[in-house]
């Protein structure tokens, strides 16, 4: 199947408008069309109804406000990867947009795209794990908080329910912390076969918090939670985040694909989450 069933096309003028189109059955949200768009075609999607939110101006933001990095969910790919302030507290975002898709999918696709979609391969998914973000969800009757290790259900699945709308990603800035993305695919611009992000709080030269998170792996809510229990407290050296990567290599669970065998994968995590960690921790300090 190459061409969508029929369907019916709102483009939203606000998000209230948005938000009482959603109400109706079969409904879905399109943004940058980079991953419904496809399902569609190979018709495992099949919305009766395609609400429009490229016009919601008041979604498209990267900002630093309040001790938090706000990210609308109608941000680009390609506005995060050039976001200065963004940049400047979490390199990991920069490191991942880099390797997401080309370029011409990272001008169209949102990060909130991105996040619903509930890719177990997603980066940004990883990314924000690793940054403890929090999502603003607009419901009917106002808005509710979700922190993102909550946020996806399953494999496509996530906590955003009928008539509901990703609004937006925040990201708490703390002092002294660090960050990093690590990625292996088999050519530029594909999928991971595996990566690891890490966002590192250290102080006088020990791990104060450290957050892990893995995709294409199978890693339960994008973390490798048992890692980062590990490495809190510890002094933030090489023997240290060489031990996280085997631990983090123990606990996911990765599936042999035309990506790889599981050996393989499980090797590729425990090199990049000390990869992600080495890197992260020679930024802590200069960034926040
Ligand atoms: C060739 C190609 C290569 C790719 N490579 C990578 C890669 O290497 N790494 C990676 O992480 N991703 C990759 N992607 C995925 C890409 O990043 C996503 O397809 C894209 O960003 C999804 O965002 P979108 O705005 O296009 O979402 P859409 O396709 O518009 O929507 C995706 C889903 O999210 C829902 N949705 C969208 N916005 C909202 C919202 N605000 N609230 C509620 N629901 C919403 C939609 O209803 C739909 O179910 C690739 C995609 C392509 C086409």
């Amino acid at each position: 199947m190459q061409v969508p069933s029929h369907v019916e096309y709102e483009r939203a003028t606000s998000v209230e408008h948005a938000l009482s189109l959603l109400s109706r059955p079969e409904t879905r949200v399109v943004a940058g069309g980079h991953s419904l768009i496809p399902m569609m075609k190979l018709r495992l999607a099949q919305p009766e109804l395609l609400v429009d939110i490229n016009g919601l101006a008041e979604l498209a933001f990267i900002k630093l406000d309040g001790g938090q990095l706000r990210i609308g969910a109608l941000a680009r790919h390609a506005d995060l990867l050039d976001s200065a302030v963004a940049g400047q507290h979490f390199p990991i975002f920069r490191d991942a947009e880099r390797v997401v898709a080309d370029p011409i999918v990272r001008l169209w696709g949102t990060v909130g795209g991105s996040l619903c979609q509930a890719d177990p391969s997603e980066d940004l998914s990883a990314a924000f794990a690793a940054a403890r973000a929090t999502v603003v969800i607009k419901t009917p009757d106002g808005e509710r908080t979700v922190p993102v290790r909550e946020f996806h259900l399953g494999p496509y699945e996530t906590v955003v329910g009928r008539g509901e709308l990703l609004a937006e990603i925040r990201v708490p800035v703390r002092p002294g912390t660090g960050s990093a993305y690590e990625k292996v695919s088999r050519r530029v611009g594909d999928w991971s076969v595996a990566a690891a992000g890490v966002v590192l709080s250290v102080g006088d030269g020990v791990i104060r918090e450290a957050g892990i998170g893995l995709t294409a792996v199978g890693a339960e809510h994008f973390v490798a939670a048992e890692a980062e229990d590990f490495l809190r407290g510890r002094a933030a050296d090489e023997e240290s985040f060489a031990a996280a990567g085997a631990i983090a290599a123990g606990h996911c669970d990765p599936v042999a694909d035309q990506r790889g065998p599981e050996d393989f994968k499980r090797h590729l995590v425990a090199e990049l989450t000390t990869r992600a960690l080495r890197r992260a921790a020679g930024r802590a300090g200069s960034a926040g």
